[in-house]
């Protein structure tokens, strides 16, 4: 069965059923629909003084196309919480059009470990993604109206840092020409378009603490220099109060709810790359007041993923967490061992060995935080037995525990397993986090740590306009602020195709960008895509409704 098919089969209970088991009163929980909800900031605000439950990051090695399942493993994981009789909740991130229409599919998860509604949590779900699309598009057109009306703020219009943003794959949109068409239609410029993922409001929406937060971060927002390259701000445009106000709505976190009834928060979806890639601190938040343990996910591997969750979303939130689950498939190994993707369906224990070496880095480099971790394997049924104790082999040998999951076909039931050595884990008290780097390092040297720690890259390359850039941000009071990387997930390189750990290698920087909002100095490795296009078969073209008024073809 497709997962879609089995979302479609949940047997699912009313929202404030759901909410009930998190102790939500159903005054505080504001019904989009049956199955959906989102909690009011009051009711939020009046948990300040609770106690936190644990925090479980799922994270992974680096992706393949064979597929490792971070979102199934954080929902099955938060159902085999409940399933061993602990109050848990998960925290994933809402999913983009984008990706869906295109090729990667949805965010809910799979199997028999799903978030549902699928259907809606895939597409216009609680109307987030299009708030934030209009508050981002409010300043651009703000900021062009600025400067048709005379440009009092003296903008340099070949010095406008932000674009306009849709939830859509589009290369068409990428760079364009702005205002043609006469003197009625501005100063023509040129400009383009990032998926709403890529936004700076989205990342400031997922780490903003509350609305006032979420003003102030929002004024913060660069749109533009002068010429004596003086920043402009979105406070300039007077554009922060009416952004907050169509965001007002969107920074509450929506409940929905797993396929065996537990209470799954989805909230915000940054990208991982330009961004931080991790769902809202809001929702992480609250849900550590109301769960005794909270499963969140973070997007790509562990290299990119798990050090922004720790280095930007942990830090800046002030959250501690108390045990990861890095996740591992037999495929993936055998992808790192350097087995084709043709030739996955052939048994390989060498090959999944030779591919641990990924794995085996990623252990180290999480060990660095602080943080407590288990390996989950998760179970394809190609899987032999042999290749799932070439990994387990491996795990031993470096003194961690690697548990096999069937949450995929079994759901919360296929986990027990895991969740017990998690309970295990953040009961042991041996969680102590710390950051990779501390705020007052100098930027490059946050680059470099980065990239010498966890990457294992010899040396990182920034010329002197890079450097120069960094010291004047230094200069301007930006330097305590966390490195956010952007580079290939495929890799520890910024080369996609080296696969396993590589070494001999350096990180060249191209580009880096500050996010002042969002709060962190993006550090731009290699080619980074931050409004993506459709393959030539978009999976869009397999997207219908079928004659009972289901929708066919989300997956
Ligand atoms: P990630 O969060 O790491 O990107 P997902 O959890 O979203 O990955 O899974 C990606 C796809 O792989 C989903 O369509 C899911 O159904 C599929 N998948 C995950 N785990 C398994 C498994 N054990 N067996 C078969 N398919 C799986
Ligand atoms: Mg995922």
């Amino acid at each position: 069965m497709s997962d879609i098919e089995i979302a479609r089969k949940a047997n699912k209970k009313p929202i404030q059923e759901i909410g009930a088991k998190l102790d939500i009163p159903n005054e505080h929980l504001l019904p989009f629909g049956h199955d959906k909800a989102k909690i009011s900031e009051e009711f939020i605000k009046s948990l300040a003084d609770k106690p936190n439950g644990k925090l479980i990051l799922v994270t992974a090695i680096n992706p393949t196309p064979a597929g490792e399942g971070k979102t199934t493993t954080t929902v099955g994981l938060g159902d085999g919480l409940n399933a061993i009789g602990k109050k848990a909740a998960i925290c994933i991130r809402e999913a983009s059009l984008g990706p869906n229409f295109g090729m990667k599919g949805g965010a809910a998860g799979g199997g028999y470990a799903q978030v549902v509604p699928m259907e809606d949590m895939n597409l216009h779900f609680t109307g987030d993604f299009h708030a934030i699309t209009s508050a981002h598009n409010l300043l651009a057109a703000m900021l062009d109206n600025h400067i048709y009306w005379g440009n009092e703020l003296d903008i340099d219009i070949r010095r406008i840092a932000y674009r306009r943003v849709m939830d859509m794959n589009d290369r068409a949109l990428r760079d364009n020409v702005h205002n043609l068409g006469g003197v009625a239609n501005g100063f023509p410029r040129q400009g383009g378009f990032d998926i709403t993922v890529a936004s700076e409001v989205m990342a400031i929406l997922c780490l903003a603490t509350d609305l006032k937060d979420l003003e102030k971060r929002l004024g913060d927002i660069i749109v533009a220099y002068r010429r004596d390259r003086s920043p402009v701000y979105c406070r300039d445009i007077k554009a922060d109060g009416a952004m907050a106000v169509l965001l007002q709505q969107a920074m509450q976190p929506n409940l929905v709810q797993t396929l065996e009834n537990n209470p799954a928060f989805v909230h915000g979806g940054p990208f991982a790359n330009i961004a931080h890639g991790c769902n809202s601190v809001v929702a992480t938040t609250t849900a550590l007041k109301l769960a005794d343990y909270v499963v969140t996910e973070a997007g790509f591997g562990a290299d990119l993923g798990a050090e922004k969750f720790f280095d930007i979303k942990c830090r800046k939130a002030g959250l501690k967490p108390d045990a990861v689950v890095l996740v591992a498939t037999v495929r993936a190994m055998k992808m790192n061992g350097g087995v084709a993707k043709a030739d996955l369906g052939t048994e390989n224990p060498d090959a999944v060995k030779a591919g641990c070496d990924n794995l085996g880095r990623h252990i180290e480099n999480l060990k660095k935080f602080g943080v407590p971790l288990v390996v989950g394997i998760n179970h394809f049924v190609t899987d032999t037995d042999a290749e799932v104790a070439a990994i387990q082999d491996y795990c031993k040998e470096r003194g961690v525990d690697a548990v096999l999951n069937k949450h995929w076909a079994d759901g919360g039931a296929g986990i027990k397993g895991t969740a017990e050595k998690v309970v295990e884990l953040c009961e042991g008290g041996t969680a102590d986090f710390k950051p990779l780097y501390p705020d007052d390092m100098p930027l490059a040297e946050k680059i470099e740590t980065i990239a010498k720690e966890i990457y294992r890259a010899d040396s990182v390359v920034l010329d002197g306009k890079i450097r120069d850039q960094l010291k004047q941000w230094e200069d301007a009071g930006y330097g305590n602020l966390p490195v956010c990387m952007a580079k290939t997930q495929y890799s520890f390189t910024t080369d996609p195709n080296r696969r396993g750990a590589p070494t001999g290698f350096d990180l060249p920087v191209r580009e880096v960008r500050l996010s002042a909002g969002a709060g962190f100095i993006v550090a731009i490795c290699g080619e980074i895509m931050t409004m993506p296009g459709l393959p030539r078969v978009p999976s869009a073209e397999n997207i219908r409704i079928n004659d009972k008024g289901e929708i066919d073809g989300l997956f």
